[in-house]
């Protein structure tokens, strides 16, 4: 099964109109691998304006809230994104859990709200160093599996992405071996739990400091998929890392 890589950049709380313009139009000028499918996250507030201008991928929202419509000051809902031609979201990023402290039942609706309105997820996973130290990256991980399995009915419409927390944003990066070892006990946990064509087909990203100068050794690794980008979706660099594996 050849997995179509994808690269993702999540732009995070960043960024102007005129930053936001500049990185569009670095993207629209670069020459990107035509092999790989590039999401980008930028801020809601810039979402219409990269999706009318943006040739080189889609979009997808940062978050969104699992209601419809309603009373819920200062949200987004997945029918909002779909309107405006975000065809993705992320969801379970390790900010959305450790800073907002949005727990497995909340991103468990999140995802079926999401899937159910027809946006595509890259459902992101991750132990924090304590967890890693405690030989808890496994369990972790499973069970942040496990608490939206069964939200899923189409695997086909979720990426997932591993990123441990203590590489978010930190420079410190997992290594390739560190990195293939999770990434292939994702797919095994998918091939038990849900069933081998779906372990098959699906796209695990890694992310956790990704660079122009870590990303060839980590994307040669038979499991990883694609990337989930924080900080270097800034930069012209992330042309480089989209195209990691030329
Ligand atoms: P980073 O962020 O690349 O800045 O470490 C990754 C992410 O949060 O998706």
């Amino acid at each position: 099964m050849t997995r179509t890589f994808i690269v993702g950049g999540n732009w995070k709380m960043n960024g102007s109109q005129s930053t936001v313009k500049d990185l569009v139009a670095m993207l629209n000028n670069a020459n990107l691998d035509k092999n790989v499918e590039v999401v980008v996250a930028p801020p809601s507030l810039y979402i219409p304006s990269v999706i009318s201008t943006l040739k080189a991928g889609e979009v997808a929202g940062q978050n969104i809230y699992a209601e419809s419509k309603g009373a819920f000051t200062g949200e987004i809902s997945a029918e909002m994104l779909k309107d405006v031609g975000a065809k993705w979201v992320i969801i379970g990023h390790s900010e959305r859990r450790h800073v907002f402290k949005e727990d497995d039942k909340v991103i468990a609706k999140k995802v079926k709200h999401a899937l159910d309105v027809g946006l595509k997820v890259i459902y992101c996973v991750g132990e924090t160093l304590a967890d890693r130290e405690g030989n808890q990256t496994t369990a972790v991980v499973f069970s942040q599996l496990q608490a939206v399995a069964s939200e899923i009915k189409d695997w086909s419409n979720v990426v997932i992405a591993y990123e441990p927390v203590w590489a978010i944003g930190t420079g410190k990066v997992a290594t390739p071996d560190q990195a293939q070892e999770v990434h292939k006990e994702i797919r095994e946990w998918i091939k038990k739990n849900v069933s081998p064509q779906a372990a098959d087909a699906i796209r695990i990203q890694y992310g956790g400091s990704v660079n122009s100068g870590n990303c060839k050794e980590i994307g040669m690794k038979p499991d990883v998929d694609g990337f989930l980008v924080g900080g270097a979706s800034l930069k012209p660099e992330f042309v480089d890392i989209v195209n990691a594996q030329q």
